[in-house]
């Protein structure tokens, strides 16, 4: 079984080498809503792996790989342009401005060029910074929390946004996540999925909605696919969600349409 593991690993090391200049990578897009008044606030960006004979390859298989082997360095830059052009020119066909959200890897966030890659790929798209936002994940910030201070300031001072990600699942230290310019908090889907039977689970994303707010932030929901988690989530203040009940992720000109309807420029 280990030798199966390590083989297929392998395999798909030696493949994402080529993926990027074989053009085979892509991004869909999930729009992003407010809870109260339904209207898009922005969209994440996910990354897409369409290889020629193994069809399409899932985040979850390749990402991992791509970050232990560093390929995610240049996959990373490859999406931060592409999602950056992809709202410019959005905009410039009539979208009312709004946040485009990144994933960016822990991996990516050490580099001591990050801020650099940042600010050459607004000024290379010419999107304004505040209509990025880097999605990082809590444990990736929190692994050498006084590293990423320094680097987050320095994003923040840019005038980009910040999302952790996935919080909830990992460990954080409340005297650090006051020190980050965090824009939002985002409740990871593996609370929001049994929100209205495990009460364990409601109370870490309610507990989440208050300490969010009393930091002075706000949080955003993924994952929300039903009537009753999206219910749930807006009658305890929270302030924007995401998931399959809105839409699932679209390719571009599926969601410039998407957006375009529901959020024309006046
Ligand atoms: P994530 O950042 O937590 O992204 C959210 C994932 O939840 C996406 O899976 C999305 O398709 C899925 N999702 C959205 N709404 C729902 C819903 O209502 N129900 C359920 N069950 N799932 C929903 P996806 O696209 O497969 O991405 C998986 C992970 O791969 C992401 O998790 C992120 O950690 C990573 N990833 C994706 N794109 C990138 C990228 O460009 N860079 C980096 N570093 N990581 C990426
Ligand atoms: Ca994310
Ligand atoms: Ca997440």
């Amino acid at each position: 079984e280990m030798n199966r593991i390590t083989t297929e690993r392998l395999d798909i090391e030696r493949k994402l080498r080529h993926a990027l200049t074989r053009n085979e990578l892509t991004l869909c897009f999930q729009p992003q809503f407010g809870a109260q008044s339904a209207q898009p606030t922005g969209v994440e960006a996910l990354v897409r792996w369409l290889h020629p004979t193994d069809g399409l390859i899932a985040p979850d298989r390749f990402i991992p790989v791509a970050e232990e082997t560093g390929i995610i360095v240049e996959i990373g830059e490859w999406v931060l342009l592409t999602a950056c052009r992809e709202m410019k020119r959005w905009i410039d066909a009539g979208l009312k401005p709004i946040r485009m959200a990144v994933n960016v890897s822990a991996r990516q966030l050490r580099r001591r060029d990050f801020c650099e890659t940042v600010a050459g790929v607004l000024v290379e798209s010419g999107l304004p910074a505040e209509l990025l936002e880097i999605e990082i994940t809590e444990s990736s910030v929190m692994e050498n929390p006084e590293e990423a201070i320094v680097i987050l300031q320095r994003l923040g001072r840019m005038g980009v946004t910040l999302a952790i990600d996935d919080f909830g699942t990992g460990y954080s230290s409340l005297a650090y996540l006051k020190l980050f310019p965090i824009d939002h908090l985002k409740i990871d889907r593996s609370f929001v999925a049994d929100i209205e039977h495990d009460l364990n689970d409601r109370a870490i994303a309610l507990g989440t909605i208050a300490l969010a707010h009393s930091l002075g932030l706000n949080v955003i929901a993924e994952g929300v696919e039903t009537e009753d988690q999206l219910e749930l989530l807006r009658s305890n203040g929270c302030d924007e969600v995401q998931g399959y009940l809105f839409s699932k992720p679209l390719n571009s000109a599926a969601a410039f349409a998407f957006l375009h309807a529901r959020h024309p420029a006046e």
